[in-house]
This record gives structure tokens, C-alpha cells and sequence, in this order.
């Protein structure tokens, strides 16, 4: 009987085929005393050589077969591994408490992994991924039992796991592996980056196909809208192999527009960016024809660490995005820390509405010198590319202001030490608290750019929490009281000569996609991997036809009125 359920679509592309249960091995630690603790420390020391001398081998693998910026996952391990802060205390445990290897190690990256895990944070979420992965080949060594590796299936399937560690994904032939389908896992999970890589589809956080699916049973692994069908009949496979066939027509047109510009049917040229959160980040936006970083997100480099970045390390991340663009627009935005990102080492009180609290340019306007350092650092790079520097969360053109007077600061004081500095660097804002989509016509007139932050525009003008889902259904990007905010965020900055862009999600989505060049918008950043898609749509759509649509489309009442029109008229047709 056919049985279907729903994940996350982590990696587009259709795949039939048999399913492969990738079953994790038993690693039954049980808690002994030892009393020899040298020779345990040694065992496990041991255990730690075996496993950096096999992730090296692998890292090797994955340069040569993937490339050096997968193999980065693999350097990631190894740094674990090399990690006082984790082996140290290992160590500690078995001389203090004279318990074996196998416990101490469990107990002690336990306690990380937990540490990590309950932090709100994608990037610390990651980590605790890392850590997981090296305990369990760590501890498969200390057990003496191997790990399933999935280099030898020799015969197509859809790969079923409860995760797939990169280890585990990194050893998938696309030959054979067709898919995959992982019980827990979202979008930004190593294992989904890897996928779309290897352009194997998946889908992740599928939450029951361990307990549901039998090896060697037909299933279809829809990666495009995160679909999993078990045992399908006949009509359901060819429906299927239809849908594939479509797909691949299509992304074939949309790779040879990699290195064209984005222009209209009727030959109006709007730029696309990529939206990224460290330097790593630039070969996929170059890989996808990326024009310009829209939106950097600086904060990453803020995390996962226990102090702030120097001056000298801000100006080496900034320099590396700025070469790796090559001169390219590159949108480079101050920390946004607060709300739900959080720094471990930064104390600030606890606060009863975080989103609504000290965060952002609030934050960094109450820590100058944390902000100044930045500023610097940005400065620094400057001479290195086509540098634009964007303020987050401003609220107030007073803000505004001050940010900009610390950083004309900045740059008089390092022009006095005779360290060169761009001439023509952007000073822009992101618009993402309504008060100042209201107030844009006056903001226009001081700063030389707008990037619209629907994420946080649309939470805050609809008063819903983005990150509580029980009110997710106010998430409305295509609301005319959205939609009619951009309009005047638009209006207003090409009033006075200046330009704006949008990083937020609705930058990529496929609705909006066509009443945003209705608008007027000229910069549209996004995810990498969206870029190709959206740069096809925009040929196909005509400026001029959109832009006749626009009071039609801001008169309707509703968002799923405006979703409709636009999808029927103008994406499906
Ligand atoms: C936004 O708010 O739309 C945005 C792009 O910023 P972030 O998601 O980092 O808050
Ligand atoms: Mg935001």
C-alpha cells in the first residue's frame, strides 16, 4: 500500500528507486572502572590518532572528488578532535574519576552537544552536529566495531538514515545513491549543504522514515516540494518521472544563464546578490552567477567563539569577501546580534522581549568600542573592493546618524595613521522596523541605500513573533500592508537618485519575485542556489507589464488574494 509524508525539500530533483536503510551502528557505552588510568588515557589517545588519520584520508577524498570548501567540513572534525576544551576534559575524567574512555568521552561531548543544541542558533546547532559525528568514530574505534559505510553500495537506492553524518554523505556515489531521506535535519544542516553539492535530491527532517520504510521498498524522494512516496503504483511513478523530466529541461536553460546579466523581456536590467554569513560562502554565490553580495552577515563571525574578533581578524574575513567578489557590489552589514542571536560571551541582562530589546545598531550604538572596532576593520578592508556598509534594525534617522558619525570617525582617524581608505564607500540602512518605512522619504535623503529586511519588517509590522509558530500564519509577504510598505521604501529612494534592494526571504520567492519589479526594486539578494532560478523568471517577465499591475495588486484586501492573482496571471501561466 503506498504510504506518503512530507519533509523538508533540502536538495531539488526527483529520484526512484529502492530504499537503502543506512542503520547506525550499536555503540552500547557502558560506564566501568578502571584502575590503570595512564593505560586508558593512552587507549583513548589511541583511538583519537585512528580517527584524525581516517578523517585526513577522507578531507583528501572529499577535495579531490568534491572540492576544498566541502573538505572544510572534514577540517572541521579535525579541529574537534584537536579541541583542548573537548579532550582535555576527557582525559581529566578518566585520571579523576578512573572510569573507562568510551564513558568519559560520552559524558563529556554529551554534556556539549546539549550545550550547543539548546543554543537558537543554526550555526551552534551545526557544532553540536560536528561533535556528534567525531564521538561516534572515536567511539566505534574504542569498541572495535565499524562503521556501515555507504562507499560500498553498488546498486541504486534511496538512502533512509536517521541522519547522514558528512562522513556519511561525503561517501555517496551519485551513481548509485540517487537520494536521500534523513529522519531529522533542516535546510542548513551540513548534510543538506552537501546534497545540494552533489545535486543528489533529498529531503530532510522527515521525521518517521526509519520507523516507517523497509529496505529494498520502491520509494520516490521528492526534493522539490519535500514529498516521500512508499510503494507507488504505476500512474504515481510515471507522474513522477514527468515531473523529473520538466525539472531537468529546466535547470539545463537555467545553467547557461550563469554568467548573463539579469534583464527583463523588456530590457530592464535589476541586479541579483546572494545573501551569505561567512567568506567560505563566495564560491557558491560565483558558482551561481551571484552579481553582488546583498546582504553579509557579519555576526557569524562573532560567533561560536569565546571573544570578540579582533580588528586584525574582521579585516582579513572582510578582505576575503571583497577579493573573492572581484570588485563586485558587496553589502557588508554591522553586527546584528540580539533578538535570537545570541553571543556566549557577551552578559548582557536578560530581556523580557528580546526582539524588541537592545539588539543590532542599539546594541553596538550602547558598546562603541566593540563598534568602532568593526568600523575599523571594515574601513581596513575597503581598499580591497566594492565595499557598501549597512547599518541593521535602524529605527530613527538619529541612529542613522550617529552610526554614520562613528564611522566618519573612524576612517578620519585611520586616514590620520595613513592607512588607506576607499573613496567611494556606500552608506546604507536596512528597512526593517516600520517606523522608518514610513519615514523613507526622509531617510532617503541622508543614506545612499535601502535593503529591505522583510524577516523582521514583516514580524514586526504584523506584531508576530517570527520564531513562534503558532502565529506563523502571520507571516504574509504578499499583505498590501507589506507590499504597500515597500512601495514607499522603493518610491522614496528613487525619488532622491538612491537605490533599493531586499535580503530578506521574500527577495527569492517566486510570487514576489514579479510584483517586486512591478515595484520598481533593483537589487534582489537571496540564497546562492535560488539566483539561477530567479534570474530565468525575470527574463520572462516584462517591467512595464508588471509595473501596470501594481495598483490592481496593492487594491487587493487580502494576501492570499494577492498570492492568487499573481500566481495565476503571472508564475503559472
Ligand atoms: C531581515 O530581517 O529580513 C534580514 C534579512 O535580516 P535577518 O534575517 O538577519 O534578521
Ligand atoms: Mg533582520
Amino acid at each position: 500500500m503506498a504510504n506518503s509524508f512530507s519533509g523538508i525539500a533540502a536538495s531539488n530533483g526527483i529520484a526512484i528507486a529502492k530504499a537503502y536503510r543506512l542503520e547506525n551502528p550499536e555503540l552500547n557505552v557502558e560506564q566501568k572502572n578502571i584502575t590503570d588510568a595512564e593505560a586508558e588515557v593512552a587507549r583513548f589517545e589511541k583511538a583519537l590518532g585512528q580517527s584524525v588519520s581516517e578523517l585526513e584520508v577522507i578531507k583528501e577524498r572529499t577535495a579531490q572528488q568534491i572540492s576544498e570548501k566541502e573538505a572544510d567540513i572534514f577540517g572541521a572534525h579535525l579541529l574537534v578532535l584537536s579541541d583542548p576544551e573537548l579532550v582535555g576534559p576527557i582525559k581529566e575524567r578518566i585520571s579523576s574519576d578512573k572510569v573507562n574512555a568510551e564513558f568519559a568521552l560520552q559524558e563529556t561531548a554529551n554534556m556539549f552537544i546539549a550545550m550547543f543544541e539548546s543554543m537558537d542558533n543554526e550555526y551552534m546547532k551545526e557544532r553540536a552536529a560536528d561533535i556528534r559525528d567525531v564521538t561516534k568514530r572515536v567511539l566505534a574505534h574504542l569498541l572495535g566495531v565499524s562503521i556501515q559505510s555507504p562507499s560500498m553500495i553498488s546498486e541504486e537506492v534511496i538512502i533512509i538514515a536517521e541522519d547522514l553524518t558528512p562522513s556519511d554523505t561525503v561517501q555517496l556515489n551519485p551513481e548509485f545513491v540517487k537520494g536521500f531521506i534523513t529522519d531529522i535535519g533542516g535546510r542548513t544542516s551540513h548534510s543538506a549543504i552537501l546534497a545540494r553539492t552533489l545535486e543528489i535530491p533529498a529531503v530532510v527532517g522527515a521525521k518517521t522514515a526509519m520507523a516507517t520504510v523497509q529496505n529494498g521498498t520502491l520509494v520516490i524522494v521528492d526534493g522539490l516540494d519535500g514529498n516521500i512516496i512508499v510503494d507507488p503504483d504505476a500512474a504515481t511513478v510515471s507522474e513522477y518521472e514527468e515531473k523529473q523530466a520538466a525539472y531537468d529541461q529546466q535547470k539545463a536553460e537555467w545553467a547557461t544563464l550563469k554568467n548573463e546579466a539579469t534583464v527583463t523581456k523588456d530590457g530592464h536590467a535589476v541586479e541579483l546578490g546572494a545573501n551569505i554569513g561567512t567568506p567560505k560562502d563566495i564560491a557558491g554565490v560565483l558558482e551561481n552567477g551571484g552579481e553582488a553580495v546583498g546582504l553579509y552577515r557579519t555576526e557569524f563571525l562573532y560567533m561560536g567563539r569565546d571573544q570578540f574578533p579582533t580588528e586584525d581578524e574582521q579585516t582579513e574575513a572582510y578582505a576575503a569577501v571583497l577579493k573573492g567578489m572581484d570588485g563586485k557590489p558587496t553589502v557588508v552589514r554591522t553586527l546584528d546580534i540580539g533578538g535570537d542571536k545570541e553571543l556566549s560571551y557577551l552578559d548582557l541582562p536578560k530581556e523580557l522581549n528580546p526582539f524588541l530589546g537592545l539588539r543590532a545598531i542599539r546594541l553596538c550604538l550602547e558598546m562603541p568600542d566593540l563598534f568602532r572596532t568593526q568600523l575599523r576593520a571594515l574601513l581596513r578592508a575597503s581598499v580591497h573592493g566594492n565595499l557598501k556598509i549597512m547599518f541593521p534594525m535602524i529605527a530613527t534617522l538619529d541612529e542613522f546618524r550617529k552610526a554614520k558619525a562613528l564611522l566618519l570617525e573612524e576612517k578620519a582617524k585611520l586616514q590620520d595613521e595613513g592607512v588607506a581608505v576607499s573613496d567611494s564607500i556606500e552608506v546604507g540602512i536596512m528597512v526593517e522596523i516600520p517606523s522608518t518605512a514610513v519615514m523613507a522619504d526622509i531617510f532617503a535623503k541622508e543614506v545612499d541605500f535601502f535593503s529591505i529586511g522583510t524577516n523582521d519588517l514583516i514580524q514586526y509590522t504584523m506584531a508576530a513573533d517570527r520564531m513562534n509558530e503558532s502565529v506563523s500564519y502571520l507571516y504574509q509577504p504578499f499583505n498590501p500592508a507589506i507590499l504597500r510598505m515597500v512601495k514607499m521604501v522603493i518610491d522614496a529612494s528613487h525619488k532622491e537618485g538612491k537605490w533599493t534592494g531586499m535580503c530578506g526571504e521574500m527577495a527569492g520567492d517566486e510570487v514576489a519575485i514579479p510584483i517586486l519589479l512591478g515595484l520598481g526594486l533593483d537589487e534582489f539578494s537571496m540564497s546562492a542556489s535560488s539566483i539561477l532560478k530567479a534570474r530565468a523568471q525575470l527574463k520572462k517577465l516584462s517591467k512595464a507589464e508588471m509595473e501596470s499591475q501594481v495598483d490592481h495588486i496593492l487594491s487587493l484586501s487580502t494576501s492570499d488574494e494577492v498570492e492568487e492573482f499573481v500566481r495565476t496571471k503571472f508564475v503559472n501561466a
